[in-house]
């Protein structure tokens, strides 16, 4: 199989994207016709992955995880054991790092070397946590990149970033949004988006629960 695709310095991410996409569907085409894979087999782990694992998993454990000082303690301690207590299977993470953040540190998580993401609490990465942009930008200007994508620190704003990697992935955990103490775990866990595990947006605030 071969494709015009490239991916130098000079594509543009809407190139890169598009080129992307033109090798998966040739990848997928042949897998097909060689009766590896069939088009429901394809559609059926997408769906999976996409909207039945990620990223609700992650957002349990950040929603226990406020609720419950004990077992952030034991995320903290051990996160790829205490992760099963919300029905996760620590067989398919390698080590799960849980960091929090607080008043007066934000921690954001990439992958500079390529894309390695906790995907079994959230499911597909965004595209842009793949992006060359951010994995190489993040690291060194990380309040500009987090402004950039809405999200605006104070200046005294201690800002962490975490490089994952094959042995390593983290999964940032939130400040629990103020006016939600009246809230079941359930619904705090509706608070917690995808962006916000990765570090670069805040949580949903607790508005929308008849207040
Ligand atoms: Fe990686």
């Amino acid at each position: 199989m071969t494709t015009s695709a490239t991916t130098d310095g000079d594509s543009s991410p809407g190139d890169l994207a598009a080129a992307q996409a033109v090798r998966a569907e040739a990848l997928e085409g042949l897998l097909v016709d060689k009766g590896i894979l069939t088009d429901s087999e394809v559609d059926h782990f997408i769906e999976t992955w996409s909207h039945r694992i990620g990223p609700m998993i992650g957002a349990k454990v950040v929603a226990r995880a406020w609720i419950d000082e004990d077992f952030k303690e034991r995320l903290l301690t051990d996160a790829t054991s205490a992760v099963s207590e919300v029905g996760v299977n620590p067989g398919r993470l390698e080590r799960l790092e849980v960091v929090v953040n607080e008043p007066g540190v934000h921690n954001v998580v990439c992958c500079t070397l390529c894309s390695c993401y906790p995907w079994t609490l959230l499911g597909l990465p965004p595209s842009w946590y793949k992006s060359p942009e951010y994995r190489s930008r993040i690291v060194r200007e990380p309040r500009a990149v987090l402004g950039e994508m809405g999200l605006e620190l104070p200046d005294d704003m201690t800002i962490q970033v975490w490089d994952s990697s094959a042995e390593v992935r983290y999964l940032v955990i939130p400040e629990r949004p103020a006016g939600t103490d009246d809230l079941t775990e359930e619904q705090l866990a509706g608070l917690v988006t995808r962006d916000s595990m990765i570090g670069v947006a805040q949580p949903l605030t607790g508005s929308g629960f008849g207040r």
